[in-house]
């Protein structure tokens, strides 16, 4: 699926305008809000390609249009504006992935870790008992899975975003 010229003008306009704002934001406290602004410019890319054919996209569409409409207020009082903003931004991200298959960064990453590090250990136990150190065996086995974990979550995240379902 594509987007149409009139629907990435759109989001090049919102991208530009969420820029504009984020140079406000450049200090090191307000990097939630720094994460969130680029979320937003993430999902509103994601809700110009599918607002041709899914109602619920078309919605956002709009409110979207009426987030970054006020930015300059957001830019103003931001603590006063900042709930219902990250609301409706994770409200979005959330359609998406359950509508339309998309993975939240680091998701799988995440997974992968624990539970590589999960298997490690038990491994490691495992070949432990058999050498007679326990420690060193679930330690070595915990080190090799967390790293194994981490390299095969980012190989799955690195092909999700190629297929650009990764959020
Ligand atoms: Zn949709």
């Amino acid at each position: 699926m594509t987007t149409t010229l009139e629907e990435s003008s759109w989001h090049n306009r919102i991208s530009t305008e969420i820029d504009r704002c984020l140079e406000r934001f450049d200090c090191k406290d307000a990097k939630d809000i720094r994460d969130k602004l680029e979320d937003l410019k993430k999902v509103a890319g994601q809700i110009a390609i599918h607002s041709a054919s899914c109602r619920q996209c078309r919605k956002y569409f709009a409110k979207i249009d009426g987030l970054t409409s006020m930015l300059h207020d957001f830019n103003k009082e931001p603590d006063e504006y900042k709930d219902g903003y990250f609301n409706i931004i994770d409200e979005i991200a959330s359609h998406l992935q359950k509508d339309h298959g998309y993975t939240l960064t680091n998701t799988y990453i995440r997974m992968c870790t624990i539970f590589g590090g999960l298997l490690g250990i038990s491994i490691g136990c495992a070949i432990g008992q058999s050498i007679e150190n326990l420690i060193i065996g679930s330690v070595v086995g915990c080190i090799v899975g967390l790293i194994s974990g981490f390299s095969i979550g980012r190989i799955l995240e690195k092909k999700i975003d190629s297929e650009g379902k990764l959020l």
